[in-house]
């Protein structure tokens, strides 16, 4: 196992362009991911109601669908991608893979486009450290399909506070240290968007944005995330 790990790593020092799971050098045509890694990754079901992503969603009305692309678990291809696109600087994966999601879902015939597509913003200092937001590229790669667009500063990731008074209601009931603003109230009015992120676990993070996003009059609400943890 180790001499693989080794052999894997001297073969990407000559061929920079190896697939990212299982370091295979690319051929033409082969994008961050041979053929066979692309084929064998562990997509969800997307038909209706089936996905993991809307049992997390369930008992929110607001929420008109909820979409998870793929499957997240320890040590499988989908972290390796999530932890290049997240601390590898490799923001044209995101790119590529919100694109091959929106091709996957977006054809279907029960599929209903949102009008603007909202990455879930970082914290001003994790922006900043990181240099770009990974949901904001899977955004890309998602709207180089459907063609609406992306709203990167109508909703802002609030500064972790101690103080309960600036917290609403479901922070308080949770405990969460995360809450999301709005900096213009009136911008999703009467809007469907689509909530983007990277990986959803407990759905926590979701659940605040759309706290805030429900304030909206006639919001509609869609998530897509691109895995779902579990
Ligand atoms: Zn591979």
């Amino acid at each position: 196992m180790r001499m693989t790990r080794i052999w894997s790593d001297f073969v990407s020092l000559f061929f920079p362009n190896s697939c990212i799971v299982c370091k295979t050098p690319l051929i033409t045509g082969e994008d961050f991911l041979c053929l066979s890694c692309l084929n064998r990754l562990s997509y969800t079901r997307s038909e209706k109601g089936t996905n993991p992503a809307a049992k997390i969603f369930a008992g929110r009305p607001e929420v008109k669908s909820a979409h998870a692309f793929l499957h997240f678990k320890k040590g499988n291809a989908t972290q390796k991608l999530i932890f290049s696109l997240k601390y590898y600087n490799n923001k044209r994966l995101g790119f590529t893979l919100g694109r091959m999601a929106a091709l996957a879902i977006s054809r279907s015939p029960e599929y209903e486009l949102p009008d603007v597509l909202i990455p879930v913003p970082l914290h001003k200092t994790r922006l900043k450290k990181r240099g770009y937001n990974q949901s904001e590229w899977i955004a890309k790669g998602f709207n180089s399909v459907i063609n609406r667009s992306i709203d990167t500063v109508s909703l802002a990731r609030e500064k972790k506070t101690n103080t309960q008074t600036r917290k609403n209601l479901y922070e308080r009931m949770t405990g969460m240290e995360t809450s999301f603003s709005l900096t213009n109230p009136n911008a999703f009015e009467g809007k469907h968007v689509l909530l983007i992120d990277d990986v959803i676990t407990s759905g926590a993070t979701l659940n605040a944005c759309i706290e805030e996003l429900r304030l909206c009059s006639k919001i509609e609400i869609s998530v897509f995330t691109l895995s779902i943890a579990q």
